[in-house]
């Protein structure tokens, strides 16, 4: 079985401030974690942002922050992937088409890390809501956004996978099996959307990164030892800006071991 190459950053890339200027960008879990950081960075580099997520007071908040800054003005977009109807995910795609007419990225960030358990011993619901929040959310979100996607000149759909989606790892169950499942859905619609769309699909593995999903993986572990989400923006504006145009169907790791 061959193995997957795993991409990293291009060595001396910079983001130019104005990088993002006139994309409009959607990310999933803005209100927290590198989701609020990603949201935060993006309207930094020009973009405006849909901040979708489960918890409105969080997104708000973020939508505060963006505004305090100056920055491009964000739209609020109150999102709980634990929908299954359909509607939900096309009423989003119609508040971005009357608003904007189009969508030139799609972050999916949010993601539930579910129980600490053997396969043998998982319970249904939290594996169900895992791969409901995790797998089946992303896929009817971009199903729902193609169009406007479509609409974009060159658009850029990010996944966000983990390291036990690529090597599987004892007790992970749900979780690592969803972040296959994620590299999986990055592989087929890149491949499906290749020389026929100007949409770029890629994945990120964040790495190790100080936020509430890793104290909560990793109870025992310091949060000072780890990086801040700041500190892994650099391949995430590589992705959303113009320089990998060219670049689909890869998966990248955001922190190269
Ligand atoms: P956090 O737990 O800090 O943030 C997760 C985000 O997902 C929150 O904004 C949360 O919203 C949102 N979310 C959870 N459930 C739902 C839902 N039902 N509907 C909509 N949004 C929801 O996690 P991280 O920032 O650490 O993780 C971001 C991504 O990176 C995840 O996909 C994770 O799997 C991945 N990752 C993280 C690593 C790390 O070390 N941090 C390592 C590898 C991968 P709310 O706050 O409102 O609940």
């Amino acid at each position: 079985m061959s193995e997957t190459q795993i991409h990293t950053l291009p060595a001396n890339y910079t983001a130019t401030t104005d990088l993002l200027g006139d994309k409009v960008i959607l990310v999933t879990g803005a209100g927290d974690g590198i989701g609020r950081v990603a949201a935060i960075t993006f309207a930094q580099h020009g973009a405006t942002v849909v901040l979708a997520g489960k918890t409105l007071e969080k997104l708000e908040a973020v939508y505060d922050e963006i505004e305090a800054m100056g920055l491009p003005q964000p739209a609020l977009c109150p999102l709980d992937l634990m929908a299954t109807d359909l509607d939900t995910y096309k009423n989003v795609a119609e508040v971005i088409e009357e608003e904007f007419g189009r969508l030139d990225g799609l972050l999916h960030n949010a993601g539930v890390l579910g129980d600490h358990a053997t396969l043998a011993s998982y319970k249904p619901k939290p594996w169900l809501d895992v791969m409901q929040v995790n797998v089946n959310g992303a896929f009817l979100l971009t199903q729902a956004l193609l169009p406007l996607l479509k609409q974009s000149p060159c658009a850029s759909v990010v996944f966000t996978s983990s390291s036990v989606g690529r090597k599987g790892r004892a007790y992970w169950g749900a979780y690592a099996v969803s972040k296959f499942a994620t590299e999986g859905m990055m592989q087929t619609l890149a491949d499906e959307l290749d020389s026929i769309s100007k949409i770029r699909v890629n994945c990120i593995n964040p790495g190790a990164t100080r936020t509430r999903m890793r104290a909560q993986a990793y109870p025992a572990e310091n949060p000072e030892t780890l990086p801040t989400p700041e500190a892994i923006m650099p391949l995430y504006l590589y992705l959303f800006g113009d320089d990998s145009v060219n670049t689909n169907g890869c998966t990248f790791d955001a922190q190269p071991k």
